[in-house]
């Protein structure tokens, strides 16, 4: 399973660190220069945030194709690209005031949208819904408009990862990865990521830069480890062990434990204060929005 390191930070694409990154479209868009990417790395479309924020897509879809077209040219190596997709959780169907079937159908007709617009560039399609039936019904759809979404090389599922419980998770990608499809798991929570590594061709996660939030700077320059390179690294680097094939399985319930930096002993020495200062001056305010966001789908949970 190839597990892509979600990052706020566009230069990293430059850096030759051998990790495949997931880079927003929120961080690319209107910038002047980008990076050149010397490693595989692929874009998020930034819908959840999109979505939450606004209630609609405020691209329309020639702008986004054009947008994607420059960051597959200009930075290069580009795995794949996020559709314009509509997240299902409750709380983006009340901002949007859609229902459920209209965001299914809406990610459908958008992503078909996109291809025809340039077939060329590496769209996948995105499966949205809350219960099983639903991620059926949204593959359903694309069949029906003639995707075989089979032949392709990976097909997205959105929303699944930041709301369902693993059990519930783990279903849906069996159910779908029985079907025959080579499956991106969008946002995984680590946790429980084990379980289901097998059925999926990849995944995605930020989550170690919500937690570098509450932890102190391993340098002077840096108030939290929430952009902090290293930090990212020693997680990506940890996470991996934990799904090596090898690995016992006695030993996998420890996910949320290995995963936890190394510093945790020293972050509870920390003066609860200094933590709460620390997170709160190091967000921008899009920073600050997306982890209330976080938090409010994670207590939604
Ligand atoms: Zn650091």
């Amino acid at each position: 399973m190839k597990f892509y390191l979600g990052t706020h930070q566009p230069s990293w694409l430059a850096r030759d660190l051998g990790v495949p990154f997931l880079v927003s479209h929120r961080r690319l868009a209107g910038r002047r220069s980008l990076p050149r990417a010397s490693g595989p790395w692929a874009l998020d479309s930034g819908g959840f945030t999109e979505l939450s924020l606004h209630g609609r897509w405020r691209t329309d879809a020639a702008t986004y194709v054009k947008a994607v077209r420059r960051y597959a040219t200009e930075i290069g190596n580009l795995d794949w690209a996020a559709p314009r997709d509509r997240m299902t959780e409750d709380h983006v169907l009340a901002r949007t005031g859609l229902s459920l079937r209209t965001h299914q159908h809406l990610t459908v007709v958008d992503y078909l949208r996109l291809r025809d617009l340039d077939p060329e560039l590496p769209f996948i399609p995105v499966l949205q819904g809350q219960s099983i039936t639903d991620y059926h019904r949204c593959a359903d759809m694309y069949e029906e408009r003639g995707v075989d979404l089979a032949a392709l090389p990976l097909v997205g599922v959105g929303s699944v990862c930041r709301r369902q419980h693993t059990v519930e998770v783990e279903r849906i990608v069996r159910s779908l990865a029985a079907r025959g499809y080579k499956l991106h798991a969008f946002g995984a929570k680590v946790l429980g990521l084990a379980r289901y590594a097998d059925a999926i061709a990849s995944s995605d996660s930020a989550s170690w830069s919500l937690r570098g939030r509450h932890m102190p700077g391993c340098t002077s320059t840096h108030r939290s480890e929430s952009n902090c390179l290293r930090f990212a690294l020693d997680w990506h680097t940890r996470l991996l062990a934990t799904l090596t094939p090898s690995a016992p399985a006695e030993h996998r319930p420890v996910v949320a434990h290995s995963v936890a930096p190394p510093s945790s002993a020293v972050s509870r020495l920390v003066d609860r204060r200094r933590i709460h200062l620390v997170s709160a001056r190091n967000r921008d305010p899009q920073e600050q929005f997306e982890h209330h966001v976080e938090l409010a789908s994670r207590r939604a949970a």
